[in-house]
């Protein structure tokens, strides 16, 4: 039997989903420390050299401002170019939306959480530059911005990336988040997730506050050490944070990544847009694939999470 007395069953804030959690595991050593194979080669797509101009979709120079002109390539500091091997296309009509790659640094040697706070900054900018940009486009609905690192996440490329992904397509899980989030919002007269932040920041899963943002591990933590990380204000989308906003978006970024590094683990993270709804609010998810779900997962849709997420905060915080 999996369900000791300690565990509990918890669900999701406000989808239909339900984790078990299956605490006191923290403490065990792992057994196997995770091998991320890390690849040196000099064929590396994504160092400076590599990269073919008309690629190029934007690109935010060592300065902040926007390099221009082939000389000045060397200095980019953040660049987004096309993905050269895109699922969907704005020329494929059965598969429409837009791909790009966000390069964090021409540094092959650097993942992002050795990037400066300034520097991830503009890797978070780089994303709002290009959200508003794509959707501008009317037939695109959804924008998401992600990061997959290591192997585990499904990185195949070591040098430091993110990417976009945009389609007419809105996922149903979003869409159907969508939906519970307008209801709550009709019920309550009150954004769900501003409710949340609330309860979090006096709960025993709060990481992180300043005056700008908030961190927390979720009530029903689905993967080990996920942590969610929120504006204070209410903002549909990462195109409209403010300048102060950015800096503490990327200091919290940078320390729970950090963090991450220390325990040698996998991740992803992401951030999702609805173009149709102008009322959503703003988060970015960071979920470590430390664990593997295995029968019980795939069979029931039952999550096991050993590490509480009560555990998790105490990590990120020490
Ligand atoms: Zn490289
Ligand atoms: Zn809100």
């Amino acid at each position: 039997m999996l369900i000791s007395k300690k565990s509990e069953i918890r669900k999701a804030y406000l989808l239909n989903k339900y984790v078990i959690i299956t605490p006191g595991r923290l403490k065990r050593p792992r057994d196997v420390k995770e091998e991320t194979i890390v690849e040196r080669t000099k064929a590396c797509p994504f160092c400076p050299e590599k990269i073919d101009k008309k690629n190029v979709v934007d690109e935010i120079s060592a300065r902040g401002g926007s390099a221009s002109g082939g000389k000045s390539r060397k200095k980019w500091n953040v660049l987004s170019i096309k993905n050269i091997f895109p699922a969907v296309a704005l020329n494929n009509k059965k598969a429409y939306g837009t791909q790009e790659v966000i390069l964090e640094t021409p540094d092959h040697t650097k993942e992002l959480a050795d990037l400066s706070e300034p520097h991830i900054e503009q890797v978070l900018k780089m994303y709002a530059r290009r959200t508003k940009e794509i959707a501008k486009n009317r037939k695109i609905n959804y924008v998401l911005c992600f990061k997959n690192q290591g192997s585990k996440a499904g990185a195949s490329i070591i040098h430091a990336h993110s990417q976009i992904f945009a389609t007419e397509v809105i996922p149903p899980e979003v869409h159907e988040e969508m939906g519970l989030a307008q209801a709550y919002k009709i019920k309550h007269n009150e954004c769900p997730y501003c409710n949340i932040i609330k309860k979090e920041m006096k709960s025993k899963r709060k990481i992180f506050e300043d005056k700008y943002v908030v961190a927390f591990t979720p009530y029903a933590s689905e993967y080990h050490y996920e942590v969610w990380v929120f504006p204070k204000r209410h903002l549909d989308n990462i195109t409209f944070l403010s300048q102060n906003e950015f800096k503490s978006f990327a200091k919290v970024l940078k320390k729970i990544l950090l963090k991450l590094q220390k325990l040698d683990l996998s991740f992803n993270y992401f951030l999702h847009n609805v173009v149709s709804d102008k009322d959503q609010h703003l988060y970015l998810k960071i979920q470590p694939r430390d664990s593997v779900w295995a029968g019980v997962e795939l069979g029931s849709g039952l999550v096991i999470n050993s590490i509480s997420p009560e555990d998790a905060a105490k990590y990120y915080r020490k």
